[in-house]
């Protein structure tokens, strides 16, 4: 292994930039791969079996499939379409509705219950939503909306 300390900065910058390259397209064709599966004619079972199989989705559990195909992969906050490109892709994350750091009283049960899952994009998640809780979110929602709903 050559050592990487005399490298300089251009060459280093070439060497991400085309390592960059190569990631992205591997992720576009996992990108095509889900594509394929949600738009099939299978059922809503057969395709979260599928995802769950075909590993493009990472270390999806059964239960995180189905519920990314109730929402038609989009970010239930903003309504951004994950499948829409590799960078919206590699934006997707399941968001606790009511945050981790928020119910630390609470089981894992009470914490991971479906109903407090959401598909999120990580703008959404953790740019903007970033660990407020559903009090705190609700009384900046009442502070700040006027007529827009
Ligand atoms: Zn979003």
């Amino acid at each position: 292994m050559e050592s990487m300390k005399n490298i300089n900065r251009e060459e280093k910058i070439n060497l991400v930039r085309k390592y960059v390259k190569l990631k992205r397209k591997e992720t576009e064709n996992q990108l095509k791969a889900i594509r394929k599966i949600v738009f099939s004619n299978s059922s809503r079972r057969l395709k979260a079996e599928k995802l769950v199989k075909s590993n493009a989705t990472g270390d999806w559990s059964m239960e995180a499939a189905l519920k990314a195909l109730d929402t038609n992969c989009h970010c239930e906050y903003c309504g951004k379409y994950m499948l829409a490109s590799p960078d919206n892709y590699k934006d997707w994350q399941e968001d606790h509705i009511q945050p981790k750091s928020k119910l630390k009283n609470e089981s894992e049960k009470v914490i991971n219950d479906p109903d407090n899952l959401a598909q999120s994009c990580r703008q959404c998640n953790v740019n903007f939503k970033s660990r407020a809780s559903i009090k705190q979110m609700k009384k900046y929602v009442e502070e700040n909306c006027r007529n827009d709903s």
